[in-house]
């Protein structure tokens, strides 16, 4: 692809037309470099860092180089004096204006025209302004283009269609047309006719400029070549879609709604919206929810006046911050991969956080002394206000993106993710963080919709031990649903309903009583033993995040807490807790559980789950990286602390620990070792997380060293079928036979007893086949202990044999409810 770049006298001035033109890429990317300002502040051009700059945007395809006036000219032609001979004989110095050259430039670019061709590009750039204001052109090249003889045969019939966008094609419509144009195989043109314009290129940004089509406008589109229909019907679907701005008034701040934040204000009664048709989502915590939408208002970060660290502390807690939060906008922008203007806005918001010069700027500040929220504060800021200072609406309103993003850095680095959420009825937002979802409170929250996330994100996880109906991956439309509109949902079935009939009301609460008496008849029973149909007696245990959950459990007739998730007591504080809170904490769950064995699952941060004050180094693939039992073996200190804890509660309460995240012998060995040291009392007994399929398929290797395990199918699913547990966008179903073949192994092979702490394990209809495969013991949301307990008892004599060579889980799922 052609390189570019931009050489000011002002570092300000090239970043903003650098911003102002990546706008019009739709996430694609075209080597764009800046060579501009002697500093940030100071005005001048320096041949040295132009001639590194046409360098770096030189990819094989040619450089066009653009300037602004006077020396930069001069210090241009000096730089292509110092590069090599093959890049200079590539570059080309282009005398198009800055910033109208640089829009045509990118999006030429992008579409892969050839280097001269992005010169001409963006030498033509000024016809548009040209044509509108009437001034006669100034050249013959400039000229407005007779009707252009197409190439490659004769142009097929051509197609009208009427423009509905509010501006007509201005900037952004006009970019995805060129863009969309350049990727067929085909000569496209286009003209206004209404106007009564000459055909023009379609694929040139400057000349489709030059038309003047405003809305209500018909243009009309013809091709030639291999591809020629393709393109006109795509071009014409793409425009009868308003360019995919239908419902964004084109310039307001909608157009660029921060999805990617988790909240958006909620919008009044008789606002404009698009209210989505009922929908269905993924089903995530089971329940009945109906009631008025709300949606949390964003109030910006605070950010407290502390000095900062070291600049190299500071940049390593920035480096993680901006880590998080490119993965949650990039879980956001995969959950709306059939969205394609939401996934426009999450990938321009990726750019953000990708955009050397912000985060430049931000280093830079941190050299000088400030804390790495403050930098990123007043550097997004900065770039705000530039993109706030231009005179088109549309690039206004990127302010309020680059502010979003911002604050979402700031609130990662500040830990702010934890602020409850508060409101009554149905919640709505993009997703949610574990904090936020444990903070809701479920008297007031009727049922949460949520446009991205997934059911075995800790988010569900948590609404299902809060027993909050939760409907997941609704889409991004329902961020668009008005404050108050009534809202039912099935977070057994994933269905929706936005402002539903009497009618549609009446089913979703049928549904809710017959659910309630099913939930009542085994509350009944709920705190007697579960046994299957064939005599074998099944612990149902309880998954336990809190204190409150342990109580919930107990109160649920849960058997024992199978998996305490410890982590609840070191996320989201700038400090780990000592061993004393530790024994306190634990020791509190222990007694809600009115002393029943509890599981205490050694600390599993990392992958969706970071912990601030032992980062680690950044990971480009965290699931896969010092997660669970490595990152504990990395912070000895941190592990050996809670040894300690676990040891000194275990000689007083059945205790059992157990490691997550254990893929091979020698790191439980090690891990043995360190509990060793600490003289446990005997009736501590010691288990794995059988979470990784290399411990599935060796699980005979840990015997010596293990009493117990424990499957965590939540993990073992991600990483059997390679498909993420947060991104929507690749479910996974637990009951895949690949899953239940390491299951089977498992229980063949342990030769001690087998656990599943997974949320397969609270699946109704999957209990009778886990049973049947050998588990002893279902760990699930304290909720589900009743009607679990009633699944076990149902469950058969059979044998699971059957399930381990069918071809998926939906296969498996049929023969189970059939
Ligand atoms: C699992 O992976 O199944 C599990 C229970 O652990 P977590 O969900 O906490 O990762
Ligand atoms: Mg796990």
């Amino acid at each position: 692809m052609v390189g570019l770049v931009v050489v000011s006298h002002s570092h300000a001035l090239a970043s903003a037309a650098v911003a102002l033109a990546s706008s019009m890429l739709h996430g694609q990317e075209v080597p764009i470099e800046v060579a501009a300002g002697l500093d940030e502040s100071t005005l001048g051009t320096d041949a040295v860092a132009i001639s590194s700059a046409v360098t770096a945007a030189d990819q094989g395809d040619g450089v066009v180089v653009l300037m602004d006036l006077g020396s930069a000219v001069l210090s241009a032609e000096m730089a292509l004096e110092m590069v090599d001979d093959a890049v200079r004989e590539r570059a080309v110095l282009c005398p198009a204006p800055l910033v109208e050259g640089l829009v045509a430039a990118v999006v030429s670019a992008a579409g892969g025209a050839g280097r001269d061709e992005v010169a001409a590009e963006a030498a033509g750039a000024l016809e548009a302004k040209e044509s509108h204001l009437g001034a006669p052109a100034r050249s013959a090249a400039s000229a407005p283009a007779p009707a252009p003889v197409s190439p490659g045969g004769p142009a097929e019939p051509t197609r009208a269609v009427t423009i509905t966008n509010r501006h007509g094609l201005h900037a952004r419509p006009a970019a995805r047309l060129v863009t969309t144009a350049s990727r067929f195989d085909a000569h496209v043109e286009i003209r206004n006719r209404t106007t009564g314009s000459a055909w023009v290129r379609a694929g040139s940004l400057s000349r489709v400029a030059t038309l003047g089509v405003l809305q209500g406008h018909e243009i009309e589109l013809r091709a030639s070549g291999p591809q020629a229909r393709d393109a006109v019907d795509h071009l014409v679907e793409l425009a009868a879609r308003a360019f995919d701005e239908a419902g964004r008034p084109f310039g307001s701040d909608k157009d660029f709604a921060t999805a990617a934040e988790e909240r958006v204000p909620a919008r009044g009664p008789g606002a404009e919206e698009r209210v989505p048709a009922p929908g269905r989502g993924q089903a995530a915590s089971a329940g009945v929810g109906i009631g008025p939408a709300w949606q949390p208002a964003v109030s910006r970060p605070h950010i407290p006046e502390t000095t900062a660290r070291s600049a190299e502390v500071e940049a390593r807690r920035l480096d993680d911050a901006v880590a998080a939060v490119r993965r949650d906008i990039g879980e956001m922008r995969a959950a709306a991969a059939d969205d394609e203007a939401a996934a426009d806005i999450f990938g321009a918001h990726l750019l953000l956080l990708d955009d050397t010069e912000l985060l430049s700027d931000v280093s830079a500040r941190i050299q000088r002394g400030d804390s790495a929220p403050r930098a990123f504060r007043d550097a997004a800021e900065r770039v705000a206000a530039e993109f706030g200072a231009l005179p088109d609406s549309y690039l206004n309103a990127r302010a309020a993106d680059v502010r979003a993003v911002g604050d979402q850095v700031v609130r990662q680095l500040l830990g702010l993710t934890a602020e409850p959420l508060d409101g009554d009825g149905v919640l709505i937002a993009g997703d949610l963080t574990p904090a936020e979802a444990a903070g809701l409170d479920p008297r007031r929250v009727a049922g949460v919709l949520l446009a991205g996330g997934s059911p075995t994100a800790h988010a569900a996880i948590i609404g299902r031990a809060r027993n909050i109906p939760m409907v997941v991956g609704a889409g991004r439309d329902v961020l668009g649903i008005a404050a108050g509109t009534t809202i039912a949902l099935d977070g057994g079935s994933g269905e929706f309903a936005v402002a539903p009939d009497e009618t549609v009301v009446g089913q979703f609460r049928d549904r809710a009583a017959v659910r309630d008496a099913r939930r009542r008849e085994a509350a009944g029973r709920a705190h007697e033993p579960a046994v299957t149909r064939a005599g074998v007696p099944i612990l149902v245990a309880a998954n336990v995040g809190s204190l409150t959950d342990a109580r919930e459990a107990a109160a649920n007739g849960a058997d024992q807490a199978g998996l305490v998730r410890t982590e609840f007591l070191f996320l989201d504080r700038d400090e780990a807790p000592g061993v004393d809170e530790q024994v306190s904490v634990y020791g509190q769950i222990a007694e809600a559980m009115g002393g029943r064995r509890i599981t205490l699952r050694t600390l599993d941060v990392g992958g969706d789950k970071p912990l601030r004050y032992a980062p680690g180094r950044p990971e480009q693939n965290p699931f896969l990286g010092v997660r669970g039992l490595r990152h504990s073996l990395e912070n000895p200190a941190l592990f050996g602390a809670q040894l300690d804890a676990i040891v000194r509660v275990a000689r007083r309460t059945p205790v059992s620990v157990m490691f997550p995240m254990v893929t091979s012998a020698d790191e439980l060995i090690a891990a043995r070792r360190m509990l060793g040291d600490r003289k446990p009392p005997d009736s501590l007994e010691v288990g794995i997380m059988v979470e990784v399929p290399a411990a599935a398929l060796k699980v005979e290797t840990f015997r010596p060293y293990v009493d117990f395990v424990s499957i965590g199918t939540n993990d073992l699913t991600q990483y059997t079928l390679a498909a993420e547990r947060g991104n929507p966008a690749v479910p996974a179903d637990g009951l895949d036979p690949a899953v239940l073949r390491l299951i089977d192994a498992v229980c063949r092979n342990a030769g001690v007893p087998v656990a599943i702490c997974g949320e397969l394990a609270a699946d109704e209809a999957a209990v009778p086949l886990l049973t049947a495969l050998g588990v002893r013991e279902l760990s699930v949301a304290p909720a589900a202990v009743p009607l679990v307990k009633e699944a076990v008892r149902v469950s058969g004599t059979g044998s699971a044999d059957w399930a381990l060579g069918l071809p998926d889980a939906s296969a498996v799922r049929r023969r189970l409810s059939g």
